[in-house]
């Protein structure tokens, strides 16, 4: 039996990646970046008002000032502002030559003259500048974006705006996904007597689809040893990375390793010091890497969630560091052993307190329906005290 940390160090240090390839940077979301992004120009490109105002000479604010020009986005200021003058300019408009200030609309009056023109005083007690420099941002030829960066929504912008619409991503893993266990049915069945119906391949389709995964199902194998052969060594065919659930514990027809290794797979290991999940299995050969996962519904989630969610990331040139809301127990919790690391299904109050949801153990799943995280106890602590802080990781 390995600690959890150990194993999951085992897994990413024998994680590879698959290539790259080249997507728009609108399919961005979820891809992590195989190069670095440039800026391509200066941001912003000009100096450009932050507001809908007058552009004029900060020294000249005082007096009325004379509007010589009109001043839109997207049109370039004809007319350099000289002394008691100034330009009515929109926001994101060139800041004409001359100003160095532009006063908003709300803080002015306008007055018009027919012999004088249209004139501007403004009625505020102080301004600030209200312009946005060129490169304050980005300066042209500037690193925006580095490698391994996991994209999101909020990169699209980004790489709109300095012109990077084609970007090499890291190419996704091919994932395959086999449940194991003759008392399984699919879902959509009505389990007879001794059956259950497969959960744990759903919620792995569903998990790595979040993960922009789109996983190749492969179904149950009997717990029958010629079978279960048959039916790993055709997903792993087509897969680099094959996920399969249930037959690694004690049991008599638990035939995974005995099948892997026939399979040459070598396995790394099958027992992990965490609870729930401690039959777990890793086993890589023939450039191939296999997780076995616990057959309880609760135990292959965190699992899944635990270790084969980091080592997929790193797979797809990322190195994950799951967020954490480091948040205060609203209730005393506490266990019996503390000889494996725990990982124990929590809801956080409005009051932003962490209490653990009502959990029956690795086979009871409707816990996690209510609970919005999960939080470790690590070995050795068998008490959480209310009021101390826990890691809460969402899940
Ligand atoms: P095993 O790891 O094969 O010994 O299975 C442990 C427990 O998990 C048993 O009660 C199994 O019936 C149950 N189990 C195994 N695979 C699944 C699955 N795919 N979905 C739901 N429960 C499962
Ligand atoms: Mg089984």
């Amino acid at each position: 039996m390995i600690t959890f940390e150990r194993a999951l160090e085992i897994a990413l240090d024998k994680a590879i990646t698959y290539g790259t390839e080249a997507i728009s940077f609108e399919e961005a979301d979820g891809r992590v970046l195989a190069e670095r992004v440039f800026s391509d120009s200066d941001i912003p490109p000009f100096n450009k008002s932050a507001m809908d105002g007058y552009a004029c000479r900060l020294e000249d604010i005082p007096r009325p000032m004379r509007v010589i020009e009109v001043i839109r986005a997207g049109i370039a200021p004809v007319h350099r502002v000289a002394e008691g003058e100034c330009s009515q300019i929109m926001t994101g408009a060139i800041i004409p030559e001359g100003a160095d200030t532009v006063i908003k609309v709300e803080e002015c009056t306008v007055d018009s003259d027919p012999e004088r023109g249209i004139s501007v005083q403004f009625t505020g007690e102080k301004t600030q500048a209200n312009i946005c420099y060129q490169g304050e941002d980005l300066r042209s030829g500037q690193p925006v974006l580095e490698p391994g960066t996991l994209l999101g929504t909020r990169h699209v912008p980004v790489l709109a705006t300095v012109g990077g619409i084609f970007i090499n991503v890291y190419r996704f893993p091919s994932v395959g996904i086999l449940s194991t266990g003759t008392e399984l049915v699919e879902p959509g069945e009505k389990p007879g007597i001794s059956q259950i119906r497969n959960t744990n391949a759903y919620q792995m389709i569903a998990q790595l689809a979040k993960l922009g995964i789109d996983s190749d199902y492969f179904g149950i194998a009997p717990d029958n040893e010629e079978t279960t052969r048959a039916m790993i060594s055709g997903a792993l065919k087509d897969n680099d990375i094959l996920i399969l659930s249930g037959g690694v514990s004690m049991g008599e027809f638990d035939f995974v390793p005995v099948v892997l290794e026939s399979l040459g797979i070598h396995v790394e290991y099958k027992q992990l010091a965490i609870q729930p999940g401690k039959p777990t299995l890793f086993g890589t050969g023939n450039g191939k890497f296999v997780f076995g996962l616990p057959g309880n519904p609760v135990s292959s989630y965190f699992i899944l969630e635990l270790l084969v969610k980091p080592f997929i990331y790193e797979c797809m040139g990322h190195r994950w560091n799951p967020p954490v809301l480091r948040l205060r127990a609203g209730t005393r919790i506490t266990r019996k052993k503390s000889t494996r690391l725990s990982w124990t299904p929590v809801r956080i109050d409005p009051e932003g307190r962490v209490h653990p949801v009502e959990y029956h153990g690795s086979a009871h799943i409707f816990a996690l329906s209510s609970a919005d995280g999960i939080i470790p106890v690590p070995i050795g602590k068998s008490i959480i005290e209310e009021g101390e802080f826990v890691d809460v990781r969402p899940i």
